[in-house]
């Protein structure tokens, strides 16, 4: 699987241009600029891989914008060594940046062709995600408790399945809304069931399909 100087030039210059729209932990800035976004992109399409725009990969799902990812990622506030859940791998590109800040990962995703393309990608390059095929919903009971949580796709406002799957000092980053348009909240565990959540401007994403998400589109 191949980089190059040019693809390493251009993701950089991605890189400069999170850190000028307001992203500014180093980890993640350190952590985009060595995963190469190219090789989770359709093979026709490279080229696009350092726009800072999300793009179509297949099952009708979405790669999510650069910024996106940077600014989940940030909210997140992740530290090496951490157990971090993320519920849809998509391309396997948000689970990578993960990975590359040095948490311990596990992504679940329930579309089967995103989930056996995203996992054979992530162990190809080296990223020791434990993927995990199905509804992602209800979180992953059997790896919980977990420091940190991500969603990447649009779910409705009660999280209180995943919440629970926090440790104490745990954090939840997950897009709520309707379909249209979601804020992103921030949910941080407290003591004694203690939940504290701030909302952190207006996002776009596909929809959470699952038996605490949203219906599947008939
Ligand atoms: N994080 C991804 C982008 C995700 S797009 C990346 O870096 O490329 C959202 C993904 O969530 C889609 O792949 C979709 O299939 C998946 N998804 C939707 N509902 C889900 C659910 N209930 N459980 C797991 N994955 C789900």
């Amino acid at each position: 699987m191949t980089d190059s100087l040019k693809l390493k030039g251009l993701r950089k210059r991605l890189v400069d241009d999170l850190h000028r729209k307001g992203i500014n932990d180093l980890k993640v800035l350190q952590a985009m600029n060595a995963v190469p976004r190219h090789l989770f992109f359709p093979s026709d399409f490279i080229s696009r891989a350092y726009e800072d725009a999300a793009f179509p990969i297949e099952a009708d799902q979405t790669i999510s914008q650069p910024f996106t990812v940077a600014f989940q990622t940030q909210l997140l506030d992740v530290n090496p060594g951490m157990r971090v859940l993320e519920i849809g791998t998509g391309s396997g590109y948000q689970a990578a940046v993960l990975c590359q800040i040095g948490a311990i990962v596990y992504t679940i995703e329930r579309h089967e062709l995103l989930y056996r393309t995203s996992s054979k990608k992530l162990s190809e390059l080296g990223y020791a995600a434990h993927c995990i095929w199905g509804d992602g919903t209800g979180g992953a009971p059997k790896y919980a408790p977990f420091d940190r949580i991500l969603v990447t796709a649009a779910s409705p406002e009660d999280v209180g399945v995943l919440e629970l799957q926090l440790k104490e000092g745990g954090k939840l980053v997950v897009p709520v809304g309707d379909k249209n348009v979601q804020r992103m909240m921030l949910v941080e565990r407290g003591v004694e069931n203690n939940f504290t959540r701030t909302f952190h401007g207006e996002f776009k994403f596909v929809p959470l399909v699952g038996k605490y998400g949203w219906k599947p589109e008939i």
